[in-house]
């Protein structure tokens, strides 16, 4: 079946155009869509493209940065108000794909990939689909992923992380330096915020990127030390069921887990 490949200058458009087909993908930059499109996909038969500058901006909204979802991951190492993603973005792909790769996109990613997305999650996103005058927070938008296909994301909402040692992210990989992650783990360690400003997210350790709900519990109030994070430790995959891949067993993942967390908790390079 041939794929048709229709372009628009306004994003009312192509949103009116995903719609109107079950059949139809939103083009991010295609890293992901034009592969699928090579291996056959027959899931899709349309794709729709916009050139809305709309999806490219990234702007101050008041405490929030809103990020256009067609920002790619090397826009997003080279803005200022950004760059303290830019850890998440470099690690994505090699340089051709980061030039291409947009943060939208990311948030459909599968297994092995999303590493963005589990840095989002770790910070509360908040994603605003076109049309809709109100966002929904990632988490929602994570468990409804797969029932929204139609729909195109506008806008990806953050904090503004003021000191940028309270956003920790690191990537696990076997091959250096740009293997598939077998875990990824990001953490925002908001305390001025009270109760509910740590949020840990873990991205390879389940069918998508989750939350370490136990883990953020035991981090409250506890200070960032060998003893304070010791209960975190303990609690490292509680409730989680990592998969068995190509890249490590669930096992393997839950073993490793601990460490690495321990290591981006610590702010260290050594567990
Ligand atoms: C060689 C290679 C290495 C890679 N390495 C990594 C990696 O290390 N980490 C990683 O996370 N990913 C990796 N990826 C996967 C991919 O490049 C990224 O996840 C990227 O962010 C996907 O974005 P895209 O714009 O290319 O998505 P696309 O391919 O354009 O789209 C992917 C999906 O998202 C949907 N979509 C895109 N934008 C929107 C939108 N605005 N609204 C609604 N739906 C939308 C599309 O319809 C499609 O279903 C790699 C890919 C390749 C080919």
């Amino acid at each position: 079946m041939p794929v048709q490949v229709e372009t628009h200058a306004r994003l009312d458009d192509a949103v009116r155009a995903c719609a109107q087909s079950a059949n139809a993908r939103f083009f991010g930059g295609g890293t992901l869509l034009m592969r699928a499109v090579n291996e056959g996909d027959q899931s899709f038969d349309r794709i729709i493209r916009c050139s809305d500058p709309v999806l490219r901006e990234i702007r101050m909204d008041g405490n929030a940065i809103s990020i256009g979802a067609g920002v790619t991951m090397l826009e997003v190492m080279e803005n200022r108000d950004t760059a303290f993603l830019a850890p998440v973005a470099r690690i994505v792909g090699g340089p051709a794909v980061r030039s291409a790769a947009t943060i939208g996109g990311n948030l459909y990613a599968d297994l092995p990939y999303g590493e963005m997305t589990t840095a989002l999650l770790a910070l509360g996103a908040t994603i605003r689909f076109a049309g809709d005058a109100q966002g929904v927070s990632i988490d929602d938008f994570l468990r409804d992923r797969a029932s929204r296909r139609n729909r195109v994301v506008q806008s990806i909402s953050i904090p503004r992380v003021g000191d940028a040692a309270n956003f920790r992210f690191v990537k696990v990989t076997r091959v250096k330096p740009k293997g598939a992650a077998l875990m990824s783990i990001a953490a925002y360690l908001n305390r001025s915020s009270g109760s509910g400003g740590i949020r840990v997210a873990y991205g390879n350790m389940g069918p998508m990127p989750v939350r370490a709900l136990a883990v953020e519990r035991a981090l409250e109030g506890a200070s960032l030390d060998e003893r304070g994070i010791a209960r975190a430790l303990e609690v490292a995959t509680e409730g989680l069921e990592p998969p068995t891949d190509a890249f490590a067993s669930s096992w393997y993942r839950r073993e490793v887990a601990p460490v690495h967390l321990k290591r981006l908790l610590l702010g260290s390079g050594r567990a």
